[in-house]
């Protein structure tokens, strides 16, 4: 079985090889294996079925697949196929198809299924290249309590996140940048874009190039415009992104991966509500990893099971009143250690 499971990586190599040797407007060679399977995409959950885009349909359409029952018989059919997943299909007709093989997942962004075993996760998007965390500078008002739970998240799911601030023709210029510079000096990478007068939408459009992102981040705060000003022509199929992000926002709604016109493989994905993520279900004793700044002083608290929260001697309350870690982040950490909402 190991051997026929083709993983992602050699999959981008072969997805090389055809940039290379092909001109890149030209229509990229269907991928087949030898038993005739087409290489594809899962692109969202509808029951046991998923619509699937594969290399022979165009990026507007999906074919609607079953799996196959061999693969349904050998594990749990819930976590067997998740949106996102790359998998080989066995084409029936124009609109057919059978899920044959599914890659093995390089990253995944999932949530545990509160009250089970830790090893029942729950697949949220599989094989995600990157976050993106999107907040605007005014209107509504950024929310770093709420900005540094999508962080978290994105650190325990092994994701790396890019920070988008949107919005910059409302303010002055420079305040949004001194606002959110402690982010860029631990590390993170902050893009700091506006619609309106065009500032950061080439690194937008950089940063999504055939890659799966996580879109996160409140409504309002321009992500649907965003995303369409990226589009290269900008007569195509403008307001499919806002149904798309803006779909069912009250209801709990599926993942779906969302094709953008540009590139060979630019997917971004919505993520459902940060409740839904399940960050409150991350162990207390978790939580000072996926604070990227307080990672390297753990070692030099007193207590090895220092919380950082009340207890003396401890490393990250020291680097606190230094200012060597902000206070916005700490106290981010203290309300998620203590499971509050805000
Ligand atoms: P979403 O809910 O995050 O997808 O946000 P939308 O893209 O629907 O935008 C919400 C509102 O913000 C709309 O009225 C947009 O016209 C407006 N908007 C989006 N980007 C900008 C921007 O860069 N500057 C300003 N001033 N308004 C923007
Ligand atoms: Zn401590």
């Amino acid at each position: 079985m190991a051997n026929r499971v083709k993983n992602r990586r050699s999959s981008l190599l072969e997805d090389d090889v055809f940039a290379h040797s092909e001109k890149r407007s030209s229509r990229p060679r269907p991928k087949r294996d030898s038993a005739n399977l087409v290489h594809g995409i899962v692109m969202r959950a509808r029951g046991h079925h998923f619509d699937v885009r594969t290399d022979l349909n165009d990026q507007h359409r999906a074919r609607l697949c079953e799996i196959r029952g061999r693969l349904r018989a050998e594990k749990n059919v819930d976590t067997l196929v998740a949106v996102g997943d790359r998998v080989w299909v066995l084409p029936d007709g124009d609109e057919r198809g059978l899920i044959e093989r599914i890659d093995e997942r390089t990253t995944q962004l999932s949530r545990q299924q509160p009250g089970s075993k830790m090893d029942a996760e729950d697949v949220i998007i599989a094989n995600p290249d990157q976050a993106l965390i999107v907040f605007a500078a005014a209107d509504p008002e950024p929310h770093p309590r709420m900005l540094d739970r999508f962080l978290v998240v994105a650190e325990a799911n092994g994701l790396p996140a890019t920070i988008c601030i949107n919005k910059t023709d409302l303010v002055e210029a420079g305040s949004t940048q001194e606002q959110f510079a402690h982010y860029e000096r631990i590390g993170y990478h902050v893009i700091y874009a506006s619609t309106k007068s065009g500032e950061g939408i080439e690194a937008l459009r950089q940063l999504l190039l055939d890659k799966v992102t996580v879109v996160a981040g409140p409504s309002g705060v321009g992500k649907s415009s965003l995303i369409n000003a990226v589009y290269p022509d900008l007569n195509l199929r403008v307001g499919d992104v806002s149904e798309f992000l803006h779909k069912g926002k009250h209801t709990t709604r599926s993942p779906q991966l969302f094709a953008l016109p540009y590139g060979e493989e630019s997917y971004i994905a919505d993520t459902p509500g940060i409740r839904e993520l399940g960050l409150f279900d991350i162990d207390p004793s978790n939580l000072p990893f996926y604070f990227v700044e307080m990672k390297p002083l753990l070692h030099d608290c007193h207590f090895p099971s220092c919380t950082h929260d009340h207890e003396p001697d401890c490393a990250i309350r020291r680097a606190v009143e230094s200012g060597k870690i902000s206070r916005s982040r700490y106290e981010s950490y203290l309300k998620l250690l203590h499971g509050e909402d805000d």
